[in-house]
């Protein structure tokens, strides 16, 4: 990679100005060549996860890599203050499973304090979430999302191979003792593996005012468990929910940066009084890709411009190399230019695991 000239001032970032000279892009935010502005950093803390949900990982794991090639958790804020400066608004804590990275509370308030984030929040497996729930508010972490496939114990633990329903639950529940509002819950539904609780899951989200959002299952880390047998559209989802829903279709929730799930208010046909707030995220068959405004990075500090694509770009060496502040601004918005126009999951699987990207 190489790096544009020392004069490249951030307030002469331009990213591939050249070749839309009739469309100038704003010099000040990370804008890429589809001029889609990136306003949402999802910071992958760790590669490490205690489950192995079969529709993430492989059985046996992935291999996981060495502590000295991990970001620090001042390297980090250093490159998340980067990403600030250059836009960036909401920033969401992922992994692997974040909870597992030691030390999270104390990341989470170093974060917390950077001036310019309007909502940083995190995305667990909810297994180590009781807790933490309440020193991870105190520390100052926004929202959460709390993955939930099934309601059922015993294929809990057959979908997540090693992981407990009832920790889950019971994490669920500390983050709305501890104040957490907005908790979303996330669902990949799985054909003939979870779609006979599409239902059940949304009646648990609107009991317990959470939000729950269904996720069609991404060709990511794929062995031959992704295929016609596991993978439903959410256009399925959809059609099984009428019988106990009536679904309108809803307002933006309100959060920074917007998201790409298509949102739903469904009340209950035989409990009016009691409704719902669904996001139906439909990756594979319904491309939002003009609407991303996300990039990622990873534990180990390469910038990912797409899910579906490998990340080039090593911030972390970079920073280990002395670069400075203006540098990595510089080098962050060079490679952002490359972020491609749409993801490729109908025709590419991507082999590396999602708890190695960062989900
Ligand atoms: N360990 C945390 C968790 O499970 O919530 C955070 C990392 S996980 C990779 C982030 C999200 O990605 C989870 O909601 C998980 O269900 C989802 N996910 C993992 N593999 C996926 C796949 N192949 N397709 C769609 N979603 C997937
Ligand atoms: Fe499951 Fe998240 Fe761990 Fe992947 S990273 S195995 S989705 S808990």
């Amino acid at each position: 990679m190489s790096l544009p000239s020392p004069c490249h001032s951030p307030q002469s970032l331009t990213i591939g100005g050249a070749a839309h000279p009739a469309k100038p892009l704003n010099p000040f935010k990370l804008v890429d060549l589809q001029h889609r502005r990136v306003e949402y950093l999802r910071v992958s803390v760790t590669d490490r996860c205690n489950y192995r949900c079969t529709y993430c990982m492989p059985a046996a794991g992935v291999p996981v890599v060495g502590h000295d090639r991990l970001l620090s958790f001042e390297e980090i804020r250093s490159l998340v203050e980067q990403f600030v400066a250059l836009g960036v608004r909401k920033v969401r804590l992922t992994g692997g499973e974040p909870l597992v990275r030691r030390g999270i509370v104390d990341l989470v308030a170093m974060l917390a304090e950077i001036p310019g984030i309007q909502d940083l929040s995190m995305t667990t497996n909810g297994h180590l979430l009781a807790p933490l729930a309440g020193p991870l508010k105190a520390a100052g972490l926004s929202r959460l999302n709390v993955s939930l496939d099934t309601l059922k114990e015993a294929r809990f633990a057959q979908l997540t191979r090693q992981g407990k329903l009832g920790a889950v639950l019971d994490g669920i529940a500390a983050a709305q003792q501890a104040g957490f509002a907005h908790t979303k819950l996330n669902a990949v539904v799985l054909k003939g593996l979870n779609d006979d609780e599409l239902s059940d899951l949304a009646l648990f989200a609107g009991e317990r005012d959470l939000i729950l959002r269904y996720i069609e299952y991404m060709p990511i880390g794929v062995d031959d468990f992704w295929g016609p047998q596991t993978f439903l559209p959410v256009a399925a989802v959809r059609e099984a929910l009428v019988t106990d829903w009536d679904l309108q279709p809803a307002p933006l929730d309100g959060t920074p940066g917007g998201g790409p799930a298509k949102r739903w208010l469904a009340q209950h046909r035989r409990r009016p009084e009691l409704a719902v707030k669904l996001g139906l995220i439909a990756a594979v068959t319904e491309q939002f890709c003009e609407l991303c405004n996300r990039v990622r990075l990873s534990p180990t500090g390469t910038l990912r411009e797409c899910l579906s694509t490998a990340g080039a770009l090593s911030l972390r060496d970079l920073l280990r190399g002395g670069a400075n502040d203006q540098e990595i601004r510089a080098a962050i918005a060079e490679a952002l230019a490359g972020k491609v126009d749409a993801h490729r999951f109908d025709r590419v699987a991507t082999a590396e695991a999602m708890s190695s990207i960062g989900g």
